[in-house]
C-alpha cells in the first residue's frame, strides 16, 4: 500500500471537511515525519491554513495550493491578538472555507486551542480537534529522556514558565516539593528565576536539568546541566526559543540509553 493509499484509508471513515467547517491541528514538533496521517490528510484537504510561527516550513509546504494566513510573532513586531485570529477563523468560515488551524504541538497542550475552541463554539461554527504530537514528548525521545520512569518518577508535571515571577505564577515552590519531574514549556527567559523558586521549595541545587531547543528541526540542540548551573549554560551557550527545560532525575537516564543510540 502506498502512503497516499495509507492516508486516504485511515482517514476514510474521519467526517467529511466540509465547507464552512474550522479543523484546529497540531502540527507536531517541526519535522513533517511527526504529523499525525488526519492532519496530513487535512492540509491537502483544506481551502486555507491559518498557522502559527512555530508550524515549519516544511510542514507548510504539504498544504499544496491552500491560502496561507499567519497569525504567530515574526521579526520582533507583536503577535496577532487572541480576538483578531478566532475573528479571522470565524470570517473565513462564514465564508464557506474549509480552514485548518494549524498549531505546533496539539492544540490543547499550551497551545491556547481550548480558547479558539470555544470562541467558535459561542459563534456557531462547526469545528473539531486533531491532536498532534506535543514538542515535549518528540524532544525527550530524541533527547534519550524517558518521560516516566519505573523506580525514579511516578507523575510529570507540564508547566509553563510564561508568567514565571507575575502574580500570576504557578506556585514552583509547591511542584518543588512533590518531587516529580517537571517539564517546562516557553521557560527560557525565565529559567533563573525558575530555577531559584524550585531550590527555595526544596529540589536539590544538583538536581539534572536538561533544556531542550528546536527538537526535531536542523537547530535542534541539547544542553545538560543541574538545577545551579542551568541559567548560566543557557547564556553561555546562547540557546533561544523554541526550548523545552525538563527538570529531575528522568535526566539522568540519558547516560544510560544513549549507549544504545542507533542515530
Ligand atoms: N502546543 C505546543 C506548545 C506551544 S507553547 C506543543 O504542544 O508543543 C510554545 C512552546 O512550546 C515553546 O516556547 C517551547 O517551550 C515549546 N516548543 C514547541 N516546539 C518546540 C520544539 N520543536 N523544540 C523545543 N521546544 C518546543
Amino acid at each position: 500500500m502506498s502512503l497516499t493509499d495509507m492516508i486516504a484509508s485511515a482517514c476514510a471513515a474521519t467526517p467529511d471537511f466540509a465547507s464552512g467547517h474550522v479543523w484546529l491541528a497540531g502540527a507536531g514538533p517541526g519535522h513533517p515525519r511527526y504529523l499525525t496521517l488526519e492532519v496530513a490528510d487535512a492540509l491537502a484537504k483544506c481551502d486555507c491554513v491559518v498557522y502559527d510561527a512555530l508550524v515549519s516550513a516544511e510542514v507548510l509546504a504539504l498544504a499544496g495550493t491552500a491560502e496561507l494566513h499567519f497569525a504567530g510573532k515574526r521579526g520582533g513586531k507583536p503577535s496577532a491578538t487572541q480576538e483578531s485570529i478566532t475573528a479571522t477563523l470565524i470570517e473565513l468560515a462564514r465564508a464557506g472555507r474549509r480552514v485548518l488551524r494549524l498549531k505546533g504541538g496539539d492544540p490543547f497542550v499550551f497551545g491556547r486551542g481550548g480558547e479558539e475552541a470555544e470562541a467558535l463554539a459561542k459563534a456557531g461554527i462547526p469545528f473539531r480537534v486533531l491532536p498532534g504530537l506535543t514538542s515535549s514528548l518528540a524532544a525527550l525521545a530524541s533527547a534519550h529522556i524517558p518521560v516516566t520512569m519505573r523506580g525514579i518518577s511516578r507523575s510529570i508535571t507540564l508547566a509553563t514558565g510564561h508568567a514565571a515571577g507575575t502574580p500570576d505564577d504557578l506556585d514552583w515552590r509547591a511542584l518543588a516539593r512533590v518531587g516529580e519531574p517537571i517539564i517546562v514549556y516557553m521557560g527560557l527567559k525565565m529559567i533563573g528565576e525558575i530555577s531559584r523558586l524550585l531550590i527555595e521549595g526544596g529540589l536539590s541545587p544538583e538536581t539534572p536539568t536538561a533544556v531542550l531547543m528546536s527538537a526535531t528541526t536542523p537547530d535542534e540542540r541539547l544542553l545538560v546541566a543541574t538545577l545551579a548551573t542551568v541559567e548560566a549554560e543557557v547564556q553561555r551557550q546562547d540557546f533561544a526559543a523554541p526550548a523545552l527545560i525538563v527538570i529531575g532525575d528522568i535526566v539522568s537516564m540519558r547516560n544510560v540509553l544513549n549507549s544504545g543510540d542507533g542515530s
